[in-house]
């Protein structure tokens, strides 16, 4: 499933196609997604600029003057560049043709969504799918005390509450295992438990987490933008993640597997404390 880490990478990859640019078409071949995808949104958009591509969470958001393209990679999504020639394969399903580039949504699943708000309606971000979103990690607003405050009367373990996404967004299981590692803390420790030094550490961590695994994704980025299935190579140099049985890197001690909330956690139960 794509990530933060992807969609922050797809973000980056289309820029430079999407950004001050004419929308010359949509061309919709299958609408039947999470959401269906509104009748008429090429006849919104066709002929229209969009100012530059932006990312909520795992939302890319094309802001045009009339109102913001919203669009999901769900579970299976990706987007890439392809030639104008190109003929669509199967679960190719929407393209965006720009005088700079054609970029072609494949998703087999169809979770994801192409969704339609209008400037009329005000700010994308009060949007009901963005609007109780948490913070974004890289927003300087987030920090240890950011967590601290927000987590005084959380009765759930810390891992839940990363993986939430209301209190910050784009920690997902692969990275809040790697963050707690990272940080120090056990994941089935409780969230109002950690005091301000510790949360400073896992806020430290959860940045440094999601800023390499993006520089990982933007240094393999050749024609192919955005992930879905092939995650893999953001997982390079995980230290806990995937790893039960293995070794620490650090102390050498077998990494530990355990359940939460149906989502497999790793942890090193020597580096890590509750
Ligand atoms: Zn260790």
């Amino acid at each position: 499933m794509p990530e933060l880490p992807e969609v922050e990478v797809t973000r980056r990859g289309i820029s430079p196609t999407v950004d001050g640019q004419v929308l010359r078409r949509l061309v919709v071949r299958e609408s039947r997604f999470r959401w269906p995808i509104p009748e008429d949104l090429p006849h919104q958009v066709d002929g229209r600029s969009v100012s530059a591509v932006a990312r909520r969470g795992k939302y890319l958001l094309l802001p045009f003057e009339t109102g913001t393209m919203i669009v999901h990679l769900g579970m299976s999504g990706s987007l890439r560049h392809v030639h104008p020639d190109d003929p669509p394969r199967k679960h190719d399903h929407v393209d965006w043709v720009f005088d700079r580039g054609v970029l072609r949504l494949h998703d087999p699943r169809r979770f994801g969504a192409v969704l339609w708000h209008p400037a009329a309606d005000g700010d994308v971000l009060t949007h009901p799918l963005l609007g109780h979103l948490g913070i974004e990690p890289f927003d300087p607003r987030f920090d240890g005390g950011w967590l601290h405050r927000h987590t005084r009367n959380r009765s759930q373990a810390v891992k839940q509450v990363l993986l939430g996404g209301d209190i910050v967004v784009g920690v997902g299981n692969i990275y809040a295992s790697e963050s707690l590692f990272r940080a120090g803390i056990h994941p089935r420790t409780l969230a109002s438990k950690i005091g301000p030094k510790r949360y400073d550490r896992l806020a430290d961590a959860v940045k440094a987490t999601l800023g390499s695994a993006i520089d990982a994704g933007g240094s393999s980025l050749r024609d192919y933008v955005g992930a879905g299935g092939e995650s893999g190579y953001f997982q390079i140099g995980a230290y806990v993640y995937d790893r039960a049985g293995l070794p620490c890197r650090v102390c050498a001690t077998p990494i530990r597997k355990i359940v939460q909330g149906q989502r497999a956690t790793y942890y090193c139960p020597r580096c890590q404390k509750p």
